[in-house]
């Protein structure tokens, strides 16, 4: 056992409030597990708020390993108690929340902080190697983070906008961007750039919020998919007759929203008619602009599309 002068420098050490080292040990000769215990006998019960400090007597052990950040060249795990509680008053049995640990994580929320710097400062293989772990397991780590903030609906949402980004991928495929227009933040990345999708992810906000956006988001929809149809007909191999008719179309539906832009394309409509008759690579422009993006997101060392739309996400919360 050692010295109660040793627990109280490693207590100092890993400082996490109202909690002690009571034990540690090396369980290889670059890991070292610490013990920590709860300072105070007292916990507050989730149900009526109360306090209680009846400790449960429980058969189930509730100890586990949670990762903390290294100390030097080693690497720290932390022995931690959940312990459960009988609320006093309600009787409710509950578990202890730890305010260092979220519930059902294997590392500390100081890690976690520590690892989503670094990973917006560097890049995920940088991240993984000052904290000594795998690119897989800092991306478990940025995964559950964007699910803790995705479970935070926005509050007071009342204009929603509808951006998009390229795809990281490249090729034909866009994400939508949903943005908190008042306070200028992203609140969600959808994959696909379809009116289904955006519906759907509007629902996943319930009736309640939906009501406050209901208004703007409708229109918007509208918008959104009238924009996303001028691109079609530009994307689609047609011949400058077929275009023709389709613009006119397309003008009729989005003259009320977009009159500048229907007056910019029917004063260069021959050009524009020529575009489809004369082109040899279409998505050369667009590959470019992709070309682009990809490199400037590159940085971060992530590739696929939900990797890019956590760092996004987490960029806007955490820088
Ligand atoms: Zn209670």
């Amino acid at each position: 056992m050692p010295s109660n002068s040793l627990l109280f420098f490693v207590t100092k050490l890993i400082k996490f409030e109202g909690f002690k080292a009571t034990n540690y040990w090396f369980i290889t000769e670059n890991e070292i597990l610490i013990e920590l215990a709860n300072k105070t006998n007292r916990s507050t019960c989730p149900y009526c708020h109360k306090s209680t400090d009846k400790i449960h007597q429980s058969h189930q052990s509730h100890q586990y390993r949670v990762r903390d950040i290294p100390l030097s060249s080693f690497d720290v795990f932390l022995f931690v108690n959940r312990r459960q509680f009988r609320c006093k008053n309600c009787r409710q049995v509950f578990s202890e929340e730890l305010s260092f640990v979220k519930k059902r994580r294997t590392y500390t929320k100081k890690l976690a902080q520590k690892v989503i710097e670094e990973v917006l400062a560097t890049d995920v293989a940088n991240a993984g190697k000052r904290n000594r772990m795998s690119s897989a397991e800092i991306e478990t780590i940025l995964k559950e983070l964007e699910e803790d903030l995705l479970k935070e609906k926005p509050q007071g949402l009342k204009r929603l906008g509808i951006d998009e980004i390229t795809h990281l991928k490249g090729g034909k495929n866009y994400a939508a961007v949903l943005v908190d227009l008042d306070k200028r933040k992203p609140i969600a990345l959808l994959e696909k750039r379809n009116k289904e999708a955006i519906a759907e992810y509007l629902q996943s906000l319930g009736s309640e919020k939906l009501n406050e956006v209901r208004d703007v988001s409708a229109k918007l929809i509208e918008m959104y998919q009238i924009k996303e149809s001028i691109r079609d007909i530009f994307e689609s191999q047609i011949t400058g007759d077929k275009a023709l008719w389709d613009i006119a179309e397309w003008i009729k539906e989005a003259y009320k929203y977009f009159p500048r832009s229907c007056q910019t394309i029917k004063r260069w409509i021959d050009e524009i008619l020529a575009y489809f008759d004369n082109r040899t690579t279409p998505s050369t422009v667009e590959g470019i602009n992709q070309k682009i993006k990809l490199i400037k997101r590159r940085g971060y060392g992530l590739k696929n599309f939900d990797n890019f739309r956590r760092i996004v996400l987490l960029n806007w919360h955490f820088c």
